[in-house]
């Protein structure tokens, strides 16, 4: 079945229930604080729409906290006993492209040897129904890294909505006027049309096709008329961030005067890290309790103070200037060198969510002009200061604290 299948939009629950019988579902819900992948959600919750969810998909891969193994030291011999990660497969429904590609950048640090086993084995059991996302916000800028928000390459199922017109039965729906009078008529208007909205959804993997196969009692082939408008789709994401040509050597790009200009401005919060999609780094910590306890690992972000402070009390990126410039330069020229791509994926989450408007586009664009200058270029440090922009106050403590964790 590989053929664009259709059902329709109150059909939902049905779906979700079916795929509830052999997966565990995961779907965006909208919260208080936004949008969040929820599991089995009620499908009237669902929210299927081109909004991105606050926290993006690498949760539900990478999980905020995670145990690793615990351990006994109480007999004779010590127990150590690992974590184990698993259970049903899942489908993950409604994701969005940018979120989707930001997988493959995961993919590249954590499938690389010694392969991360917990990371590996949540991607194998998870099947991904992308939402073709056709109303990015102005802060979308995913199509600069060649992401296609339609049809997002990863996918193992794309889902589109499509709101189309159906003539109404003429018996039911038709109205007449009455128009009085011997021998007046009762002209009818033309056959009424409906708008209803449907879903069209085609695999593209062998995940995909099973998935589709287990709908197979609730879907109908698409008609023509609905494929081709598919066609008339598009995606208003910008594609001319030019991220990727930034030089990979890092001394070209030490030194620019707008890290100062960042720092100055920046607050350390670590808003812009936890809620990037492509954004891995982590700390490990022991909970003990007497002779046993268990270890975890927990997001972390590198514009926490404390992320690279070490035991003797050294660091190596002390001041602010030196963790906005990693951030930066780690996903612009150190991941890109090693590993072929940009880490990012053009979401603007980290620009929506930063209490003082730093934005990752200017910051690409600043840096471009510069070297476009020779080095004389400077435009950051005349741009207007930042308007805050949403605050994430009310979130922010609901994200990644390492139990027993400490963030300066
Ligand atoms: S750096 Fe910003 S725009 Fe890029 S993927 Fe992360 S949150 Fe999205
Ligand atoms: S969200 Fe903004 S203020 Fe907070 S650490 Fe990131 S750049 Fe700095």
């Amino acid at each position: 079945m590989t053929q664009w299948q259709q059902f329709k939009k109150e059909y939902l629950p049905a779906v979700l229930s079916k795929l509830d019988e052999k997966w565990d579902v995961f779907a965006p819900v909208e919260q208080e604080d936004g949008f969040r992948f929820k599991q089995m959600p009620a499908a009237g919750e669902v929210f299927l729409g081109p909004r991105k969810p606050l926290l993006p998909l690498k949760l539900l891969f990478l999980p905020e906290v995670e145990e690793l193994f615990s351990y006994s030291l109480k007999g004779v011999s010590p127990e150590l006993t690992q974590a184990v990660s698993g259970g049903r497969e899942r489908v993950i429904f409604g994701a969005l492209g940018c979120d989707i590609a930001s997988l493959d950048i995961l993919d590249r640090v954590f499938l690389t040897e010694p392969v991360d086993e917990a990371y590996r084995r949540r991607g194998e059991q998870a099947t991904l129904v992308a939402l073709a996302c056709v109303g990015e916000g102005p802060e979308c800028f995913c199509t600069s890294f060649g992401i296609d928000p339609l049809q997002p390459k990863g996918a193992d199922v794309i889902l589109v909505t499509l709101a189309n017109d159906t003539p109404q039965s003429e018996k039911k729906e038709t109205k007449q006027k009455f128009c009085g009078g011997a021998g007046g008529s009762f002209p009818k208007e033309p056959p009424a049309r409906r708008r209803q909205e449907v879903f069209l959804l085609k695999a593209f993997s062998k995940k995909g096709k099973r998935l589709v196969e287990a709908l197979r009692p609730l879907l109908t082939e698409a008609p023509q008329s609905d494929i081709a408008q598919l066609t008339d789709l598009s995606s208003n994401s910008r594609g001319d961030v030019p991220a990727d040509s930034l030089p990979r050597e890092e001394s070209e790009l030490w030194d620019l005067p707008l890290w100062k200009n960042l720092a100055s401005r920046c607050l350390g919060c670590g808003v812009c890290t936890l809620l990037c999609p492509t954004c891995y780094c982590f700390d490990v910590e022991d909970e003990r309790c007497g002779a046993a306890g268990k270890r975890f690992r927990a997001w972390d972000s590198c514009m926490s103070s404390c992320f690279t402070k070490m035991a003797g009390g050294d660091n190596p990126r002390p001041t602010k200037v030196e963790r906005v410039r990693q951030r930066f330069l780690h996903k612009l020229s150190y991941y890109p060198r090693e590993k072929e791509s940009v880490a990012c994926v053009g979401c603007g989450r980290c620009t929506v969510h930063c209490p003082v408007g730093i934005s990752i586009e200017d910051v690409i664009l600043e840096i471009n002009r510069f070297l476009a200058s020779g080095g004389e270029g400077g435009v950051f440090e005349k741009l207007p200061p930042s308007t805050p922009q949403k605050t994430f106050v009310d979130s922010a403590g609901q994200v990644s604290r390492t139990p027993g964790g400490k963030h300066e």
